[in-house]
């Protein structure tokens, strides 16, 4: 068994073996150890083997899905190495001693899941492969569980961002590959060429020509390829569904980074939990499929106005009317999951269960075609979905006949076929119920010939049918002549058997083993129909979606009183009355209320710098403008009273570093990263926020950074920008640059506390309050008391010698300064180019080298 165990471990060296002995699946070794941490059971040994006791633990067969979700969590993988004979079978071929086959049937994986059990109906799972193909990345997609597959092609620096917004489950990537992400599963270099994925993919949708789906680079295409390979191998052979791919053009989305993705908080918190979370505030939606629609439209918004305002239009359709938008929710809201159904269906892990959900979702799907296609001035989008709702009506006819009204989640019991559906079943079904009342009848004939009231007919999984009568009473029984032939003897209990009920008891298991043959044909065929109709069932389940996302945005935009954004090409901003929906809601549940404020950008008043207190409420008020925008274009309301948006094309979020060590040292590292990336990536069309940078060094330091960051974003990049900012020497800058004006968070000394405003107001802060946030804090009065001692003393100082800021009225503008650097080079320029480099000696050369060296 050791040599067969080790064997199958070889194949699967990565992940956790599960070894199917009889109705458990055991670990072995360190993986043994690892499970036994993880899920918290016992472990013990098992043999020996190299002389010392081999540590086992062991999950049973029944619960293992439980087990496996939470080993996957962990970030575990693991292989199921299944019986794949019976010990008859192994006897008959090898003896009495015979070890059962095993094969290693299936990798469960993070994004390779399709089982009910192991997914979060709200998320989507998503398995991503990566590649170059000279000098751009292609990456691939998918999510199984549903079949929905994207290609997408970018340039190296976008990978993290486009894996940013895909949020994968599981990337995987060439082996030999530098950039590889560290947690990267690394797969053969070959499995990732184009020739092959473009093979893969026809093959894969019976097609000669991929022309029918878009067009597909061959960065692309390569990734593709390795994508399938993977799945291709961890299903040992068997591909899940997968849909025909759509091309994903980087231009169509607002673009966001990693860092702006965690520093906006939109699908996750930063404590990695959906709670917390832009999601989690305005998810409205009544089915996991629209969650997960809602999930993906707010990891990428879109950057075409004609296709926000379809959207906005289905939004509007049903804000506007609360007993349409009711009724459509009321219907949503029992749908099965019929998009991950299908996935299970089609990738041969379907059950009766499944297909029940299927013909039920279908049904539903009608339904809501029978309440809305009726209505007048439908909206655009609601036209375009409306027609995959419906035309499954055979289908639906099908199930409906051939299924039992709630079929169940196993098979191998049968009983999921309906009554009337195939006669030849309902045949075998009624002789085995005629059986079963054969007995019963002879369980009463038994009584009263054995005159033991007692006795009783009882079936079990190893004797089968069976007489049991009380010890006492046994002798009876046990007569030669009895018609009775002794089983087993209990402890309180004998057991018999006798003729008749041996040949009711085979009539009951051969009916019943016909039967249940015929179920599996039956669910065969039915499980072929589903996948027939694949395609159209995944439109119906795209469609459903939709249209739940846009009734939940709709019933969240009547709940909290949001208004519809006016999308505009030009590149204002104007946001009255706006709110940031996660403070607001964190704020309510406490019975506080939000302060409302407005943000307008326009082209020559684009940057903003806030100052005020800590606590003031600056980070918020960035933030929500952020949101405000990103909703927006991702096609839902807002929480604004009014909100014009002139298209954005990239979306930036920063916050500086604080000096918090837990953090690491290279935090202002990061900061600068950061900040260099939204320099060099920026365009006029970008909304930028910066909270606090350059923060997280010296005050010099970090002021200089400060001040030249948002010189270079109001000279060179000229987008719309909110800083804030507690350095008061920055409201310098609005002498030098025209498009920037100073605002700040209002705060009062009342009776000597701080009362924070939350209120935006025009002009620089006067004072920081740092000393009154103290006191707020609980700093202790004595403390407070000797700060101000020494702020006096700081602040006569810096009025004698202009402090921190001394100097730079001097500073040249910053074009003024770029162009000096410029003339500079242009003189080195010329030098150079008019030296002989051939007529100069080793000397003179060395010289002139002195000469350039001192000028420059
Ligand atoms: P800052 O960035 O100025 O330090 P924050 O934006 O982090 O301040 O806000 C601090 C706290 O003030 C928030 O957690 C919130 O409770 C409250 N707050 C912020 N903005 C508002 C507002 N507009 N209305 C009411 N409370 C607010």
């Amino acid at each position: 068994m050791m040599t067969q165990y080790l064997a199958l471990k070889d194949e699967a060296e990565d992940c956790l073996l599960f070894y199917r002995m009889g109705d458990f699946f055991e670990l072995f070794f360190g993986d043994a150890q690892k499970a036994s941490a993880v899920l918290n059971i016992a472990l013990t040994t098992r043999g020996e083997h190299d002389g010392a006791p081999v540590p086992m633990c062991g999950v049973p067969v029944h619960s293992a899905e439980g087990y496996l979700a939470r080993l996957i969590r962990a970030g575990c993988r693991v292989a199921i190495a299944e019986q794949v004979e019976t010990p008859e079978e192994a006897k008959k071929r090898g003896g009495s001693k015979a070890l059962v086959k095993r094969d290693i049937v299936r990798f469960v994986t993070a994004g390779t899941l399709t089982e009910e059990a192991l997914l979060e109906p709200r998320s989507a799972n998503i398995l991503a492969a990566i590649c170059t193909i000279r000098g751009q990345c292609g990456v691939a997609a998918c999510d199984i569980s549903t079949g929905q597959m994207m290609l997408e092609e970018c340039d190296p620096q976008s990978l993290d961002a486009a894996l940013a917004r895909i949020g994968a489950n599981e990337v995987v990537a060439p082996e030999e590959w530098e950039s590889a992400p560290d947690e990267a599963i690394l797969r053969p270099r070959s499995d990732f060429s184009s020739d092959g994925g473009e093979e893969r993919l026809r093959r894969l949708h019976d097609v000669a020509t991929l022309d029918g789906f878009g067009e597909f680079s061959k960065p692309m295409l390569a990734a593709a390829g390795g994508l399938i390979a993977y799945l291709d191998h961890v299903g040992r052979g068997t591909l899940p569904l997968l849909l025909p791919p759509v091309a994903h053009s980087g231009t169509a989305a607002l673009a966001m980074d990693a860092a702006t993705r965690s520093s906006l908080e939109i699908l996750q918190s930063q404590q990695g939990q959906r709670k917390g979370s832009l999601l989690a505030a305005i998810d409205r939606c009544v089915t996991g499929a629209g969650a997960r629609q809602l999930a993906e439209d707010l990891a990428a918004p879109l950057c075409d106005q004609q296709a926000i305002s379809r959207r906005l239009g289905l939004v509007a359709y049903f804000h506007d009317d609360a007993l349409r938008r009711g009724d459509v929710r009321d219907l949503l809201r029992g749908l099965p999951d019929i998009g991950r159904a299908l996935g299970r269906v089609a990738a041969g892990r379907g059950s009766p269960r499944d297909l029940g959900q299927l013909r039920d979702g279908l049904r539903d799907a009608q339904r809501l075609y029978d309440q809305l296609a009726s209505l007048p001035d439908k909206p655009e989008m609601l036209e375009a979905l409306l027609p995959a709702l419906t035309g499954h009506g055979a289908l639906t006819d099908l199930f409906a006949r051939a299924l039992v009204a709630s079929p169940p989640t196993e098979r191998n019991q049968g009983g999921y076929i309906a009554e009337g559906f195939d006669e030849a079943l309902d045949e075998l079904r009624s002789v085995s119920g005629n059986a079963r009342r054969a007995i019963a009848a002879l369980e009463a004939r038994y009584r009263e010939e054995t005159g033991v009231s007692s006795l009783k007919i009882k079936h079990n999984g190893v004797l089968g049918y069976f007489i049991e009568v009380p010890s006492r009473h046994a002798d009876a029984l046990m007569a030669a002549d009895s018609g009775f032939t002794h089983r087993q003897t209990m402890a309180s209990a004998v057991r018999f058997n006798s003729l008749h009920l041996h040949e009711e008891a085979s009539r009951i298991a051969e009916a019943g083993g016909r039967a249940l043959a015929a179920e599996e044909a039956h669910f065969e065929y039915l499980v072929e129909q589903a996948a027939l109709s694949g395609r159209a069932i995944a439109d119906s389940a795209a469609a459903l979606a939709r249209i739940d996302v846009a009734a939940g945005q709709a019933e969240r935009a009547a709940q909290g009183d949001w208004c519809q954004p006016d999308i505009v090409e030009d590149r204002s901003l104007a946001i009255s009355g706006g709110r940031h929906p996660v403070v607001e809601d964190a704020l309510s549940s406490r019975g506080e209320r939000f302060v409302a404020n407005d943000c307008t950008l326009t082209q020559t008043d684009r940057l903003w710098l806030i100052g005020g207190p800590n606590m003031g409420g600056k980070s918020t008020f960035l933030r929500q403008n952020a949101l405000i925008v990103l909703l927006a274009q991702a096609g839902g309301y807002v929480p604004a009273t009014s909100a014009k948006i002139g298209l954005v094309d990239r979306l930036f979020s920063r916050v500086g570093a604080s000096d918090n060590l837990a953090r690491g040292r290279s935090t202002f590292m990061v900061e600068m990263v950061e900040t260099a990336a939204i320099l060099l990536q920026a365009s006029e069309r970008s909304f930028v926020i910066l909270d606090e940078v350059g923060r997280g060094t010296s005050t010099y330091d970090g002021l200089a950074l400060a001040w030249a960051v948002v010189e270079a974003v109001h000279e060179q990049i000229g987008c719309r920008c909110l800083f804030a900012t507690h350095y008061h020497e920055l409201s310098r800058l609005a002498e030098s640059c025209d498009s920037l004006s100073l605002h700040h968070v209002r705060a009062r000394e009342w009776k000597g506390d701080l009362v924070l405003l939350h209120e935006l107001a025009e002009g620089a802060a006067d004072r920081s309050y740092g000393l009154a946030v103290a006191r707020l804090a609980g700093v202790p009065k004595a403390v407070v008391a000797r700060a101000g001692q020494v702020l006096g003393k700081l602040e006569k100082g810096r009025a004698e010698t202009g402090g921190l800021a001394a100097g730079l009225g001097e500073l040249p503008l910053f074009a003024a300064a770029a162009e000096a650097q410029e003339e500079q080079c242009d003189t080195l320029r010329e030098r150079l180019q008019s030296v002989d480099v051939d007529s100069l000696s080793p000397r003179e050369a060395l010289d002139l080298l002195y000469e350039l060296k001192s000028e420059a």
